[in-house]
């Protein structure tokens, strides 16, 4: 059943369930709790409870919580609302943590049979033994240490005797080995900290590697789904398994992570963004964490969408930040309610307009969904339309409004562009038109043809909005391209995010609540902000509608 759709993960288990190798797909998807998740891990998302979807199985979402250091509740909190917005269900809950009693049994066994021993270096000289790709490592000086002496070693480590650094527990397996992470790994280290859920009942935790594959064994994960750095790793993920008696066996396979254009993933430098201010929180609209991308207006769908898009493979890339772009216009495109936003207004006074009257004409809420319905907009003597939606001086093909020439207010009438009336400095203050009483709805009487056709707003109605402009957060596309001796931090775009203090929204528009999405006509989609209020409406700018994928 060769299925040239597949990709290779699919490919994988399609086969273990046709051996029956497996007879129920499980997967995990393992976040460690120190910091938020970012659009990388919603790959590993999709993919894993995806996988689990497709082929009847089930996934569960676990707290990888073995390092006390850097873990917090808040961000267990932040990992299960992000995980149920982007639309997946987890089987179970679990935390790592649980298992300490368990990893430290496995431990226990491992010295029983001469397969772990307590090392007393520390931690430099351990470096420093371990050799390079080119050059063997040397054989700890404690590496032959007999069992009794290793119990009693390690009974004192998990019972505080010790300094941290002063003592680890190792796995012997080979100080020569090619593999670098073969080379006598640690497996304990001594830290004197409180965990977020086991308090400070231990002092000493199990690293990543030996946490990692006995997690996935007591919670019978039959593929354990990880990122391509740790394609190194997996002869020691099976030595671990191999080496106790396990309950179940799992497989680990690896995929390329997701690298995005514009954009950091580390968490080490999310967070530092976070505490150093520079932008507003792990949700900054800015930020690529799956909160920022919903602040910013993004759906899970268009999220998902970009995951499957992107597909499952063997090979680092990088993605360019516009596909996910692209997914979201798709769909805001169909579902986005319109509206007329003037960012940066100028007045305009149609000098004819009948003194007091105050026309209302429709405005369908969306050309993409007949269902979507009309609005009433209303239109007075004076409006306001886009600055640069005027150029007294029109450069060749500028359609907008400049003296002596028409547009078609949308929706509404054609005006003609008079007077230019500016203050002292010559800014220009305000523009008197005509309006062509006779083209009510947009089209002129006599056909002729107009080119040009602008967003407003009726001053009479209009409410003032702070309207927030984002754009990437750094100025350099391929953030792995940094030159010599910068930091990230070097790339910060100083105009990431724009602030329109003075835009003008029709009425309807500031009715918004939070996250309500729009398009504003002819300037993108935009979201309503969490600070927004009906007297003082905020939006953030979502994406632009120039599409730019693929051209
Ligand atoms: P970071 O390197 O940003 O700290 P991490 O890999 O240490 O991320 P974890 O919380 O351990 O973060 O990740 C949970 C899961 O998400 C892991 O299985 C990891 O492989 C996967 N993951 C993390 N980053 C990406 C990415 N950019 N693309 C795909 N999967 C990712
Ligand atoms: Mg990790
Ligand atoms: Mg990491």
């Amino acid at each position: 059943s060769e299925n040239k759709n597949q990709n290779f993960i699919e490919e994988i288990i399609t086969k273990d369930l046709e051996n029956g190798t497996v007879n129920e797909v499980v997967t995990r998807f393992p976040p460690e709790p120190n910091g938020y998740l970012h659009i990388g891990h919603a790959k590993s998302i999709c993919l894993n409870f995806g996988m689990a979807a497709q082929f009847g199985g089930r996934c569960n979402l676990r707290f990888d919580d073995t390092n006390p250091a850097k873990e917090e509740t808040e961000y267990v909190e932040a990992i299960m609302e992000d995980v149920k917005w982007l639309g997946f269900e987890w089987a179970e809950l679990r935390y790592a943590s649980d298992y300490f009693e368990q990893f430290y049994k496995w431990a226990l066994d491992l010295i029983k049979a001469g397969k772990a021993y307590v090392d007393d270096q520390n931690a430099e000289e351990i470096r420093a033994n371990r050799g390079t790709l080119t050059k063997p490592g040397s054989d700890s000086p404690y590496r032959d240490r007999s069992v009794g002496e290793n119990l009693e070693l390690f009974a004192k480590m998990t019972a505080g005797e010790f300094e941290e650094g002063s003592h680890v527990l190792r796995a012997k397996i080979d100080m020569a080995s090619s593999n670098l992470n073969l080379r006598d790994p640690v497996i304990y280290r001594i830290l004197k900290r409180e965990h977020h859920r086991t308090g400070a009942k231990w002092c000493v935790y199990p690293m990543y590697d030996f946490a990692h594959g006995y997690e996935d064994a007591i919670e019978g994960v039959t593929h354990s789904i990880c990122t391509l750095e740790f394609q190194d790793h997996r002869p020691l993920y099976d030595w671990f398994i191999a080496n106790v008696d396990v309950p179940h066996v799992p497989h680990q396979y690896e995929f390329a992570r997701l690298n995005l254009t514009y954009t950091v993933m580390s968490k080490r430098k999310l967070l530092e963004l976070v505490s150093l201010g520079i932008v507003d929180g792990w949700d900054d609209p800015r930020m690529p964490t799956i909160s920022g991308f919903r602040r910013r207006g993004y759906t899970a769908a268009s999220i998902r969408r970009f995951c499957r898009e992107i597909g499952v493979a063997k090979a680092d890339s990088m993605v360019e930040v516009e596909l996910l772009q692209h997914c979201l216009r798709e769909e805001l495109n169909k579902t986005a309610r319109r509206g007329m936003a003037v960012l940066n207004p100028l007045k305009v006074v149609l000098e004819n307009w009948p003194e007091g009257f105050v026309d209302e004409l429709p405005a369908e809420n969306n050309p993409e969904d007949p269902e979507a319905g009309s609005r009433k907009v209303k239109i007075g003597r004076e409006v306001y339309i886009e600055r640069e939606d005027f150029m007294e001086e029109p450069v060749k093909g500028f359609f907008r409004l400049s003296p002596g020439k028409e547009v078609r207010l949308k929706h509404a009438y054609i005006i003609k562009c008079g007077e230019v009336i500016k203050d002292a400095a010559g800014n220009v203050t305000e523009l008197r038109c005509s309006v062509d009483m006779e083209s009510r709805g947009g089209d002129a009487p006599d056909g002729r043809k107009i080119k040009g056709t602008l967003h407003w707003v009726w001053g009479g109605d209009a409410v003032k909005a702070r309207v927030n402009l984002y754009g990437h957060l750094f100025t350099l596309r391929n953030m792995n391209d940094m030159e010599e001796g910068k930091d990230y931090k070097d790339y910060l775009d100083p105009q990431s995010c724009v602030v329109m203090e003075e835009a003008l929204v029709e009425p309807t528009l500031a009715q918004a609540a939070p996250l309500d999405k729009f398009q504003f006509l002819r300037h993108g989609y935009f979201c309503a902000d969490s600070a927004t209020m009906p007297e003082r409406p905020v939006f953030n700018l979502t994406v632009s509608l120039k599409d730019s994928w693929g051209k």
